[in-house]
């Protein structure tokens, strides 16, 4: 009783410099957050004093203060610390400089800083974009954000790589707003599942940003920020390489480690600058099952949106043939088989008809621009998802579970590896 009391409402003092490291684990947990005095951030968005701040399971939380400051929290943690050793000075240096470049290029009219940041899995990637997002926006600037994450990532659901324009600093408990983003569905949750698939989509997302750029000047001056996945060995090295050049990266941040940093020295062209960052201490590892988890909820948040922004997804029938479903390639032919001209990865990236069946049930559709069925539908960003809830063979319909009423944007949908189990 009197551990559980003392889990219930307890006062923090932090020193200039330090930050206040919490988890919440168990199920319906939630715990509230008070800043009480001084100026404290988290992941580089402000803590308004006064204001009362709610954080459910799964949440890792790092309260920081440059100043020091006073914070209550109520409700009970599964793991909570003062930490006084943290790389924030380090990343707010890389601030300092991006901002110099933004600056210059304001001056000279020219693209801002394209920033890349690279590591292994949990060693802070998203959250090292997210805070200099968030620095950037706070100086007024309007950068876009990319997400090549396509396991863990924070735009869109998981198996997409997206964009956005920051305008404002992320919001603490649904992240950057995510009005109009700019979508591409790969459909797998691993890059490793068609890397060529990936890398072409990577390049078409390079092209679109930088037609961004080039039509509003704000953001040119603003630059970009580029989260990536964890993926760093082999033919993951060589995607980030990929990357890297298609969005013409002029400096990449480099977390954890050394190896991957000598390795993008030599590799990388040598005006594109490459920074060696400390892992921060507090960076939680997940494990697969948290990381499975991750994604659920991200899909569930797409459809039902979150406990402070409701939605209501909608649920209809379609006949099979008012749509025209397709998946992202063919099985492999045997070399000696390949028609003339054909290269033994081409299968990988063909496009192919699928008549509904009960493999694509609960699978995620996405929702393609595309207007004609040719290879464009590789290439095209995508409206939306739905999620397949239903099939009925006899009467050639299927089930949709959509964020949109009926009619679908488009006739032309793609099928997704990735599956959502709807429990509502
Ligand atoms: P990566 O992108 O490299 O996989 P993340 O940035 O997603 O890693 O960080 C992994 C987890 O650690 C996230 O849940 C994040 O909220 C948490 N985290 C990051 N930095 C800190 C910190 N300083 N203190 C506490 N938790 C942190």
């Amino acid at each position: 009783m009197g551990e559980d009391k003392k889990s219930l409402l307890q006062e923090y003092k932090l020193d200039q410099d330090n930050e206040l490291r919490f988890e919440v684990e168990s199920k319906g947990e939630k715990v509230y957050l008070t800043l009480k005095n001084g100026m404290a951030e988290i992941f580089g968005t402000e803590v308004v004093k006064g204001k009362t701040y709610e954080f459910t399971s799964g949440a890792k939380v790092a309260v920081y203060t440059w100043q020091g400051c006073t914070i209550e929290v109520k409700g009970k943690t599964d793991v909570i610390y003062t930490a006084k050793e943290t790389p924030m000075v380090l990343y707010s240096n890389c601030h300092a400089a991006l901002e110099i470049a933004r600056t210059e290029s304001e001056k000279e009219n020219k693209r801002g800083p394209i920033t890349m940041t690279v590591g292994p899995s949990d060693v802070g990637k998203s959250t090292l974009t997210r805070i200099l997002l968030n620095y950037a926006v706070r100086m007024g600037r309007r950068p876009i954000y990319v997400d090549l994450d396509v396991g863990q990532g924070c735009i869109s659901i998981p198996g997409t790589v997206g964009a956005l324009v920051v305008e404002r600093p992320a919001s603490l408990d649904e992240g950057f707003s995510q009005e109009a983003p700019l979508v591409y569905n790969f459909g797998h949750k691993n890059v490793d599942a068609n890397t060529k698939l990936y890398n072409m989509i990577v390049d078409q997302l390079a092209v679109t940003v930088k037609e961004r750029l080039e039509v509003n000047k704000k953001t040119r001056h603003s630059g970009v920020f580029i989260n990536t996945c964890g993926w760093i060995k082999g033919e993951g090295y060589k995607s980030i390489l990929n990357s890297g050049k298609a969005f013409e990266v002029d400096v990449i941040l480099v977390l954890d480690q050394e190896r991957l940093y000598n390795e993008l020295v030599r590799d990388m062209p040598n005006y594109v600058k490459i920074v060696f960052l400390q892992k921060s201490g507090g960076v939680v590892e997940r494990s697969k099952h948290v990381r499975s988890e991750a994604r659920d909820q991200r899909i569930r948040d797409y459809f039902y949106g979150t406990i402070k922004n409701q939605l209501y997804p909608h649920s209809f029938d379609v006949k099979w043939s008012e749509i025209k479903i397709f998946k992202i390639g063919a099985p492999p032919l045997p070399d000696s088989c390949l028609p003339h001209g054909m290269k033994p990865k081409d299968h990988l990236t063909k496009l192919v008809s699928l008549t509904p069946n009960p493999g694509i049930l609960h699978h995620l559709l996405a929702v393609s621009f595309a207007e004609k069925e040719d290879d464009d539908v590789i290439l095209s960003h995508v409206a939306g998802f739905v999620c397949v809830s239903n099939l009925d063979m006899d009467r050639q319909t299927i089930t949709l579970l959509s964020p949109q009423p009926k009619p679908l944007p488009n006739n032309i949908l793609v099928l997704s590896e990735i599956q959502f189990m709807d429990s509502h």
